[in-house]
This record gives structure tokens, sequence and C-alpha cells, in this order.
């Protein structure tokens, strides 16, 4: 009853919050005037409104109190008094969370509408002085797509209406992932035709970039990229067999490492030159000691037959987004960051081992924000990432969160066995190094350099030389795991 009375209170006071004022809509040469809502000093649109915008249907589920609607074939998703809209699979942050008012969701139209324009076939303008909401055919520069088979390959062309930065990888399945800036692409212009070697589409709006991924018919081993005219054009030779390979040593054209073999490991020692990382009581500084462990860890894995590449084998400042660029274009399997922790609290100790996911609380965040911070050093910093910036950039980093989960639990699992100190067991964060790899990945925080004793611990050889044994043999464990599971 108390409950009940609460709620009336609440919603006599939100009442007194809102007001509604017209706002004009202008689409497809016709025009009418809607309703919003001032909420809290912000102009709120209804999902109801939204839907007869774009002439689509919604459903509501109370129990949950989400609501879907469909906008031009994708499918938008609110959560009642939640911030984070859902387009298709991916996640946006509208800021100001979805309000219920007279039974139906009402939306923030400021922070909607970059939103609905990623997804939307058409340009938006909001004009928040005049209360007019336009329309607009977009000028489209991707304009479509052809696929052919070729004799040892497939040829696929993107038409394009001006130069567009790009950046092309591939995953697994057959996947090929062009990632077009600043694109205006209407998905009906890429339609999946019969009997063509591409087999299925995906766009994924991005932030500053479209993602088009294609999954073509067959394996392939390589591929060339060009930008010809006439008419202007991406042209992708992909080539589905080993022979007469056309690489020019580019990395960028190099062959991919396309096996289901785990054999080509990364090792990111953290840190390096005029970043020194954290610095434990008597001085000891984290870029130093991880140089130390990433060596030792680099012979372990040669003698067991690993191709082992090193973002870093001196003391010599890496940028961030270098290290993955090292692994991505070396197509490592694995690629493994190590660090040592440290905190304002000297007691603290232990280790941990960190997969890239959005923190799921505090303590993790912090750890993250710490590592992130590593940014600074760098002439252009990259704009720094908040929890959910990371799940905008990166959609491709998911398709490996359990692989590196896994790798994450091993190496726990193996240093617990191993070390005298501490398992603070698995956490998840957004780290930047982590975010552009398109491989399974993981950050290692071997032990607490603040802490007295485990930073004397980091000073002694032997016990570098346990956590260099415990990583080995966790990458040792998710090779044998996944080149099962590959067979
Ligand atoms: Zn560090």
């Amino acid at each position: 009853m108390l409950k009940k009375i609460l709620i009336l209170v609440w919603l006599l006071a939100l009442a007194s919050f809102l007001y509604s004022e017209p706002v004009q809509v202008e689409k497809s040469g016709q025009s009418y005037t809607l309703e919003a809502q001032r909420i809290e000093g912000i102009l709120h649109i209804s999902v109801s409104d939204l839907a007869k915008i774009f002439g689509s249907e919604i459903y509501f589920n109370s129990l949950t109190k989400k609501a879907v609607v469909q906008i031009d074939n994708h499918s938008v998703k609110l959560s009642l008094f939640s911030p984070y809209m859902e387009v298709d699979q991916t996640v946006y942050n509208l800021t100001y969370p979805v309000q219920l008012v007279q039974g139906d969701f009402y939306v923030p139209i400021v922070t909607l509408v970059p939103i609905l324009e990623l997804i939307c076939t058409e340009n938006i303008f909001w004009d928040e002085g005049q209360l007019t909401l336009k329309f607009e055919r977009k000028e489209l520069n991707l304009l479509g797509y052809q696929a052919s088979e070729k004799s040892n390959g497939i040829l696929l062309e993107i038409f394009l209406a001006e130069n567009l930065r790009y950046e092309i990888y591939t995953s697994e399945n057959r996947w090929l992932n062009l990632n077009f800036f600043s694109a205006k692409v209407n998905q009906v212009d890429f339609p999946v035709k019969k009997n063509s070697p591409v087999k299925e589409i995906k766009f994924y709006p991005l932030e500053i970039s479209t993602q088009l991924s294609f999954r073509l018919n067959k394996t392939f081993v390589n591929y060339r990229d060009e930008v010809l005219t006439d008419p202007l054009r991406l042209q992708i030779s992909i080539s589905t067999s080993n022979h007469n390979s056309n690489s020019n040593g580019n990395p960028k054209n190099s062959p991919k490492n396309f096996d289901n073999l785990v054999d080509v490991i990364v090792i990111d020692a953290g840190h390096g030159g005029q970043d020194y990382g954290a610095i434990g009581p008597t001085g000891l500084a984290e870029k130093d000691v991880v140089l130390d462990i990433a060596l030792r860890l680099e012979k372990l894995l040669v003698k067991e037959g690993f191709k082992v590449i090193l973002t870093r084998t001196d003391d010599t400042f890496i940028p961030l987004a270098d290290r993955t660029q090292i692994a991505n274009s070396n197509g490592a399997d694995l690629f493994i960051s190590i660090h040592a922790n440290s905190s304002k609290k000297r007691s603290i100790s232990g280790s941990e081992t960190y997969f890239l996911a959005q923190a799921k609380n505090d303590e993790a965040r912090a750890v993250a924000a710490w590592e992130n911070s590593s940014l600074r050093f760098e002439k252009e910093n990259p704009e720094e990432l908040s929890d959910l910036d990371f799940i905008l950039l990166d959609l491709v980093q998911n398709q490996f969160l359990k692989e590196s989960s896994d790798l994450a639990y091993m190496i726990q699992e193996n240093m617990g066995r191993k070390l005298p100190i501490q398992d603070r067991g698995v956490d998840q964060a957004g780290f930047f190094v982590l975010n552009q790899a398109y491989m399974p990945s993981v950050l290692v925080e071997t032990a607490f350099i603040s802490n007295r004793g485990e930073e004397k611990l980091l000073k002694t050889s032997s016990f570098k030389q346990k956590i260099a044994e415990a990583i080995l043999n966790s990458t040792l464990n998710f090779k044998e795991k996944y080149e099962a599971l590959a067979k």
C-alpha cells in the first residue's frame, strides 16, 4: 500500500515537471505536428509518434518494460528508465533515460536524432529553436557492390560516389569486413544476390564509420585492395587458393593467418620510454619489470614452437593503438598484455587478469582508467573511451569475448597455482590496448608493484620466471582446447 502511495506521489511530482510542446515534422513531402514532452528541461518524443513517423509498429512488453520499434529494417529496442538503446545488436547511449508518460515511452530527441541518422535512409535535421524535425534524402557515397567468381578467387567491387577512408580486415568463418569512414549508405543498395560468392552481408553503424561485412562462399587466403576510377570503386581481389598469391610485402596485403592453429602470439610489455607505468615504494618501475617478464615468456614460447612477436623489446614508448596494430598485421592468434598493478592502498596485493568488456565494477574501471592513461603520453590522444564507447567502436571484439575470457581464466588458474600471492581472479574492463585487437586478448596484472612485499617479489628472477611459466602453460592449455575444437 505504501508503495502505491509513493508511486502516486512520484507520478504527481513528475507531472508537475511536464510541459507538452508542439514539434513540426517534415518528411516525404508531408508536414504535421506532434506533441513532445519537456521532461526536466529535455524535450522527449513518444515511441508511438516515432513509429508513426516511420510508418511502423511498436511492440510493448509490460513485463520486461521494453518497447521494440522497427525503423527502416532495423529493430530499435528501448528499456524504460534506461538511457541505453539497442539497434539490432548494438548498444547506444541516449544519455537521458527513457521516461514513462501516460502509458507511452518517451525518448530524448536531441540524443536520439544522431543515432537514428546512422540507421535511417534519410538525413535528419533537428532544430531545437524552431522545434522542427526535418527528414531529407541522404546523398549516398556508398552506392552498391558487385561480386563475381574468378578461376582463382573472388572479385568484390564497392561503388563509391567519393573517395572514402577505409579499413579491411578478415575474421573467422569467411567474413571480409570493410570499415568505411563517413559512409552514407542505404542498406537496400547491398542486397544478397542469388548464385553470388557473397552469401551474407551485415551492416554495423559505428560511431565514426560504417562496417559492411561480407561472408564469402569460400575460405580465402589473401586479398589485395585498390581504388579504381571510371567508375570510382574499391576493388578487392580475394584469392581463394594458396597458389599465385600476389603479396607485395605490404603488411596490409600480406597473407593473413587463416588457419585454425594457435601459433602466433603477441606479447605486449606495458608502458615503456617516458611512460614508466606504476612505480613501487622503493622505485621499481612497472615498465622494466613487465619487459623482463615479456622477454622470459618469449623464450619459453619460442622453445615450444610458437611464433612470438613482442610489441617492444627495449625501453621505448609504443602508442597503445600501434600495439594492437602490430598484432593485427601479423595475424596473431593471441594478444597478451603484461602489466603490474598499483593501488593507493599499499596493503592491496595479488594477481588478476582482465579481458576486454564493459567494466562491471568501480575497481575494474579504475584499473582500466589507469592503464588507459598511457594515452596521455601520446601526441594525438585518441578520445578517452567511455564505458560504452568501446562497444560502439568495436563490435568485432565481441566474437572473441568467450575466447578472451577463457584465456583469462586459464592464466589466473595457472598463476594461482604457481605464485605465492593472492589470486584476485578474472575481471573485465574497457582497456584501450585491447580495444582494437581482432583476436582473443587479455591484460595480465601480474602483482601489485605498490605493495612492498610484491615489489620485492617482482625484483626476483624466480618470481618473474614463475609468472612467465604460468602464462606459457595457459597458452598451451588454450592451444590444446581451441585446436581440438577447430577439428
Ligand atoms: Zn600498466
